[in-house]
């Protein structure tokens, strides 16, 4: 099943040349290419299937400051303000929101970690408030039950992963970029060492800058230009309820269960950090550089089936720029859910909110969420490879920080200030398989 996205129509003729090409129309792609155009460049966008139909309509929607990790906070903290700043400036609909999150707890361990994160983030100048066991009862009180502990985080928010890359591909559009669906990159045409055009299955595209956004792509399509790019990807699963008259919180974790409510009022469900790791050869590839990342996370990892091979996005195979690539072959990746995780995750948020026993299974849908070994992205300009700037690998966290990682890459393209240290995102640092400090879902 697929999840809810507004669709989008396609610019009417692929161009002979831009200023930047930008592969891959999910958050990232958009963005980035949504900032560089109103800085004048002329960009194109090329994606194979639609316009944010794979991770960025697959998430939760949560656009969140709390527990990031330090590399990731300056980005999450200046992306909740580009989104608001987006809706003012463009008209569009993304469906965002400072809505508040909410994180409720009976263990107390895992309510100190959340006051530990609050300490950091006053150093950061982000306020998150510790609920006390009564004021995180009230606040959960659809829940009909007792807490011990909690956070509400009020600067945060979400956006409706729906509605959101559609929205800035729109907004592109009406900049003059142009947005090219089914539409797959093959690769990357050189001279003398530098891009010089990106080779689409609809023709080749002249430019001497070409963003890589292409999601648990990037991997495959980086090992075509000799670059090591350590990628693993984690079939997770979304359940959905249909829109209720109950007012329930609008985002709300647990461990057991999270629960986020979507612009038309009905709710996803999903159980965080539960998933399946599909076993391809490349996750075997990369499988010592992953050890710490599963070592944090077995508890709710667990093996899975042929999905991975059958997506084609972890192939280890080298493909010409003449003939169909697997990228053609897979317009959308649409993996099964895992049917455990769909009645456990429904289960549990009934267990939760009870109300939620009326409405039913509306739909489920997976997604692949692609992580690097050390749960940040990288981003930047890869140096074996002038003019090819790679931005991928969101680990998870993708779709709240996009705004930021658009406007960052929008930066580097254009050698203005960067809007925070890109230096934690370096790509450089995939070349070594040194173990990096792993960050927190
Ligand atoms: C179940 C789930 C829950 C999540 N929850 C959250 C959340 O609550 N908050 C949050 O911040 N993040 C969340 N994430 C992560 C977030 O969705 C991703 O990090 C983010 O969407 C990544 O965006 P992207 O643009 O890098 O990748 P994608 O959205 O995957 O887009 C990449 C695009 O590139 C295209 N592409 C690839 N190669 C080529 C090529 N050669 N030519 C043309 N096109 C190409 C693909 O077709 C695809 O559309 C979640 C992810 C999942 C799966």
């Amino acid at each position: 099943m697929q999840p809810p996205l507004r669709s989008l129509d396609s610019s009417p003729q692929l161009p002979s040349h831009a200023d930047v090409v930008v592969i891959g129309g999910g958050i990232i792609g958009v963005f980035a290419a949504y900032y560089m155009a109103r800085r004048g460049l002329s960009v194109a966008v090329v994606e194979k299937g639609r316009i944010g139909a794979e991770q960025s309509s697959r998430n939760w929607g949560w656009c969140r400051q709390q527990n990031r990790d330090a590399r990731e906070l300056p980005m999450a903290t200046r992306s909740l303000e580009l989104w608001e700043q987006f809706a003012a400036d463009s008209g569009e609909d993304t469906g965002f929101s400072r809505c508040g999150l909410m994180y409720l707890s009976n263990d107390e361990e895992e309510i100190a970690r959340w006051a530990k994160w609050r300490d950091f983030a006053r150093t950061a100048g982000v306020t998150t408030h510790m609920l006390s066991g009564r004021e995180a009862t009230e606040r959960g009180r659809a829940t009909g039950r007792a807490w011990k502990g909690g956070v509400f985080s009020p600067s945060d928010g979400t956006a409706d992963p729906g509605k959101a890359a559609p929205a800035v591909a729109a907004a592109l559009m009406r900049l003059g970029g142009s947005v090219h669906q089914n539409c797959a990159a093959r690769g990357i045409e050189l001279e003398g060492g530098r891009v010089s055009g990106v080779v689409t299955e609809a023709g080749t595209i002249k430019t001497r800058t070409a963003v890589y956004a292409g999601g648990a792509w990037a991997s495959s399509f980086c090992r075509q230009l000799g670059i090591r790019f350590p990628q693993a990807t984690v079939r997770q699963t979304i359940v959905r309820v249909p829109p209720m008259a109950q007012q329930l919180p609008d985002a709300l974790h647990t461990a057991r269960v999270s629960v986020t409510r979507r612009s038309d009022g009905s709710y996803n469900l999903a159980i965080s950090g539960r998933g399946r790791v599909d076993p391809t050869a490349q996750l075997l590839r990369f499988a010592p550089q992953f050890l710490p990342m599963f070592a944090k996370r077995w508890r709710n990892v667990f093996p899975g089936g042929l999905e991975g091979i059958r997506g084609g996005h972890e192939s280890l195979a080298r493909w010409g720029l003449d003939a169909p690539t697997p990228m053609e072959r897979a317009r959308i990746l649409n993996p099964r859910p895992d049917a455990a995780a769909v009645k456990q995750t429904y289960e549990r948020a009934v267990e939760l909110l009870p109300a939620l026993g009326h409405a039913g299974i509306a739909n489920a849908w997976a997604g692949f969420v692609d992580s690097t070994p050390d749960g940040v992205p990288g981003i930047g300009e890869v140096w074996e490879v002038p003019g090819f700037i790679l931005a991928a690998g969101f680990s998870g966290h993708g779709f709240g920080i996009g705004p930021g990682a658009g406007h960052l890459i929008a930066d580097l393209v254009t050698g203005a200030e960067p809007i925070f240290d890109p230096a934690p995102y370096n790509p450089a640092r995939f070349k070594q398989s040194a173990w990096g400090k792993v960050a927190d879902f």
